[in-house]
């Protein structure tokens, strides 16, 4: 007794609809890219990778959950509608899908508020950054509301919180 051609189809079917229900719960990360994207390089720093661009993410961190990848391969030029996050829910609800907020996400990163955040990209030292593709190592993306990003724009620093 062997295995036949179409119980095998089907296992294989079943596999990668598990891989892709796996890939699926993990999410979108703040970058605006899936977690399969994020790869280890040989130095064991992570690099996320959307297509020939790198991304400068370099670390994994889930904000939303959506119904496909497949919208999420745009690349940030800038904060809010300019950013690969949103351009990737965009097209995503353009075509159809569906997306939620991982719990405890959506909120900004400075002051707390749960309201109208968006992603704005800042440097190690907490200023104001353009995204560049050739740096890689010196941006990060932080949810931000727009109270908060104004201050970040108008002085070159984040917003003190006491
Ligand atoms: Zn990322
Ligand atoms: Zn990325
Ligand atoms: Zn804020």
């Amino acid at each position: 007794m062997g295995i036949d051609a179409t119980t095998a189809d089907s296992i294989v079917e079943d596999l990668s609809g598990t891989r892709k229900q796996r890939r699926l719960s993990k999410g979108i990360c703040i970058c605006g890219h899936g977690a399969n994207r994020h790869k280890r390089n040989t130095q064991g720093q992570i690099i996320c990778q959307v297509n020939i661009r790198y991304c400068h993410c370099h670390k994994f961190r889930g904000v939303i959950t959506a119904s496909t990848l497949n919208p999420f391969a745009r690349v940030s030029d800038g904060n809010a509608n300019q950013h690969a996050l949103i351009r990737g829910i965009v097209a995503l609800m353009e075509s159809g899908g569906t997306f939620n907020w991982i719990d405890g996400a959506y909120i900004c990163a400075s002051c707390g508020v749960t309201d109208a955040v968006y992603p704005v990209i800042i440097d190690g030292e907490g200023r104001p950054a353009e995204p560049n593709k050739d740096i890689l190592f010196d941006r990060y993306d932080i949810l931000l509301c727009q109270q908060c990003d104004a201050t970040l724009q108008t002085t070159g620093r984040l917003p003190k919180n006491e």
